[in-house]
């Protein structure tokens, strides 16, 4: 039996269903399993030939008890949930030069081109499973920086237990991202492109968190959440570090190293619950873009809210990594008195400096780096000159500019494997800017879903941030009211 638990221990263990139901845990903490399962010597040897899907099945199933799925079920929902993708090994791997020590792992071949597809299609799937098990609904409400967005309005669409209301906004995500939530042509997926949001999706998450934090209106209009605070994203993202690891190593038992774009923590902290797990991971780089708090606080110690930049990797352009309360959890001994005494203070003042020992646990196995647009920039342009033309998107960028950097630090020989999360397709402007081209993009740069979805009319909901919060009660009220009779 495995049980969630709060990180600010206020609430009774519960089972996962309720834990990915609910989101957030009711005393406002992030969920958490209350101990980590490792894995067998036998199973780490078994695992290294699995597919992704029946390595997924393995993994999934330390997590979730059968009496909530059953192994029939939770093999079911795996196969759907990458059914879509267009690769059918779902990851790709792809090393880079002559001595095939850096190797790039595709995880963007799902059907809205980015990684967010790898966990966001389960995550509502299995929402989808439970709803319908037990006669329920909810509605998703989600601001997105660009790609959370179509990968939840994708996953929904079409589901009858489900509505998805995805807010962006307008302007500031690229017209491709827009359209993948756009011309879905789905009854139940409804978004929202808000003007004027001086500090982008940071001001649609603040609406968001007013819904959310009435309790009258969550109720009567059964809202939920589908961002990476879900404990079932995280853990989905566990999986293709082990897949990764697998496929990169010479030996099993080799160590690795992972360097992954970051911005709220959630795909590293899959990483870190893949190692906590029993993967011999010798370091995670964690790169940051100008937004670097991550950094910071791996360097210094320093863990503060800091102004957002606007940069060319806007999936990483984030000023608080909630998924960072979850890893500083375990790294303080799941003490929760002490999580909640550091989330006070962070709340209150912006700021937390963290002890000397606290340091050195999280500094156990990361490095970490800060990026600029101009290094990102520098970057897809020698890759593509270097390797055959291979093109970085710019998230999947900053990564690899990260492993570059850095690779002198880490032993001799060992592996590293750069987390690819989008598609260079999503970002056909910079990818132009990056390589100095007027017209035409390579092949790699462009995408058949992207060019039909270019082609078709968008479905969707305008407002202004100032009436964003009455205009989208007042849209899902009417609908609610629609759907009831
Ligand atoms: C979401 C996203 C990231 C960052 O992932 P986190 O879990 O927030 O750290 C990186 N790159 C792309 C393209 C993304 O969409």
């Amino acid at each position: 039996m495995i049980n969630y638990v709060s990180t600010k221990g206020g609430i009774s263990p519960v089972a996962f269903d309720v834990a990915v139901l609910s989101g957030f845990a009711a005393d406002g903490g992030l969920f958490v399993p209350e101990t980590i399962p490792k894995i067998t010597q036998s199973q780490f040897k078994n695992w290294a030939e699995l597919s992704y899907t029946d390595l997924a099945f393995e993994i999934l199933s330390m997590f979730i008890d059968r009496s909530i799925i059953s192994a029939i079920d939770l093999k079911k929902l795996i196969f759907d949930s990458y059914s879509a993708f267009e690769s059918p090994r779902v990851i790709d791997m792809v090393p880079l030069g002559e001595d095939r020590r850096t190797i790039i792992m595709e995880l963007f071949h799902g059907p809205t081109l980015s990684f967010k597809d790898v966990a966001m299609g389960f995550l509502i799937n299995v929402l989808d499973y439970l709803l319908e098990k037990r006669g329920e609904h909810l509605s998703i409400v989600l601001a997105t920086t660009g790609d959370t967005g179509p990968a939840a309005a994708w996953a929904s669409a079409g589901k009858k237990t489900i509505d998805c209301w995805p807010l962006y906004p307008r302007g500031m995500i690229t017209e491709e991202q827009e359209r993948q939530m756009t011309t879905l042509n789905a009854s139940n997926v409804h978004p929202i492109g808000v003007d004027n949001c001086p500090d982008g999706a940071d001001d649609l998450d603040f609406v968001v968190a007013k819904l959310f934090a009435d309790h009258e209106l969550k109720d009567r209009l059964n809202l939920s959440s589908v961002n990476s605070i879900n404990w079932c994203r995280v853990m989905v993202q566990s999986v293709h570090y082990f897949y990764g690891y697998y496929r990169a190593v010479e030996n099993v038992g080799d160590e690795i190293n992972f360097s992954v774009p970051t911005g709220a923590f959630g795909n590293l902290f899959g990483g870190y619950l893949a190692r906590s797990m029993g993967l011999p991971v010798n370091k995670f780089i964690c790169a940051n873009n100008a937004n670097h708090s991550l950094h910071t606080v791996f360097s210094s110690g320093v863990f503060a809210k800091k102004d957002l930049v606007r940069t060319i990797s806007t999936a990483i352009d984030i000023v608080v990594p909630y998924n960072f309360w979850r890893f500083l959890y375990y790294s303080i001994g799941s003490d929760s008195e002490k999580l909640k005494a550091l989330m006070n203070k962070f709340q209150a003042s912006g700021k937390v400096e963290l002890d000397e020992g606290t340091l050195s646990v999280i500094r156990n196995g990361f490095t970490s780096i800060a990026i600029s647009d101009c290094e990102t920039r520098e970057t897809v342009r020698d890759t593509f000159e270097k390797y055959d033309g291979y093109l970085l998107d710019p998230h999947t960028a900053v990564a690899v500019a990260g492993a570059n950097a850095l690779k002198d630090t880490l032993p001799k020989g060992t592996k590293i494997v750069c987390l690819a999360t989008a598609h260079p397709a999503k970002f056909p402007e910079i990818t132009r800017a990056c390589l100095d081209l007027e017209s035409e993009l390579p092949d790699q740069g462009k995408h058949a879903s992207l060019e039909s979805a270019s082609k078709v009319c968008q479905h969707l909901r305008l407002c202004d941030l100032e009436n964003l919060e009455f205009a989208l009660v007042e849209a899902m009220t009417i609908h609610s009211n629609v759907l009831k009779n």
